[in-house]
C-alpha cells in the first residue's frame, strides 16, 4: 500500500521538525501521487505573491507562472529572477571570495582551498539579501547554470498532466 501523507506532516517535514525516524520512514515508502501537489500547496501558502508555483527551484527560490503568462524564478520575498530557461543567478547580487583571507573566513584552519585555484561566488537576493548559492570553481570559470528543468515533461510524464497556464491559484 502506497502511505499517503497529510499536509502537516509534510509541512513539518519541509521546515525540519520531523524526527529522523519519521523522516526517514516517509523517505523511504513509495513516494505517494499527490505528494507533489500537497509540497506545492504548503510552499504556496507561506509566501505573500500569487504567482502559481510551478516547481520549488530552491530553498527560497521557485519557478512560477505570472499574471501576465511568463514563467520565472522568484524568490519567497517576491524578487523576480527572469525568465527560467535563463541563469537566474546574473540577476542576483554576486560577492566573490577570492583571497585567500576571504576564503578562510569560512573555512576551519589550513581546510581552505588556496584562492589561485579557487574562488567562493555568493549569489544574494537583491530583494530580501537572503544568501541562496554559493558555488565553488576555479578564477575565471563562467557562472554555473544550475539546472534548467523540463517543465512540460515533468509534468506531463512524471505528474500525468498538462502544465498549468493559469496564472494565480
Ligand atoms: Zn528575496
Amino acid at each position: 500500500m502506497i502511505p499517503s501523507y497529510d499536509s502537516a506532516t509534510l509541512r513539518d517535514l519541509l521546515e525540519g521538525k520531523l524526527p529522523w525516524s519519521e523522516v526517514h520512514g516517509i523517505m523511504s515508502a513509495f513516494k505517494d501521487p499527490d505528494r507533489f501537489d500537497k509540497m506545492l500547496e504548503i510552499h504556496q501558502s507561506r509566501v505573500t505573491w500569487q504567482d502559481r508555483i510551478l516547481l520549488p527551484y530552491g530553498e527560497n527560490l521557485y519557478i512560477v507562472q505570472t499574471a501576465d503568462a511568463r514563467r520565472v524564478v522568484k524568490c519567497a520575498c517576491g524578487q523576480e529572477f527572469g525568465d527560467y530557461r535563463q541563469n537566474w543567478k546574473l540577476e542576483a547580487l554576486i560577492r566573490v571570495r577570492s583571497s585567500q583571507a576571504e576564503i578562510e573566513e569560512l573555512y576551519p584552519k589550513m581546510m581552505a582551498a588556496n584562492a589561485e585555484w579557487m574562488q567562493l561566488r555568493e549569489f544574494i537576493c537583491p530583494g530580501c539579501k537572503t544568501l541562496l548559492e554559493v558555488e565553488a570553481v576555479p578564477p575565471g570559470y563562467p557562472i554555473l547554470f544550475d539546472f534548467q528543468p523540463d517543465l512540460e515533461a515533468f509534468y506531463e510524464q512524471w505528474l500525468g498532466r498538462k502544465l498549468p497556464t493559469g496564472a494565480s491559484t
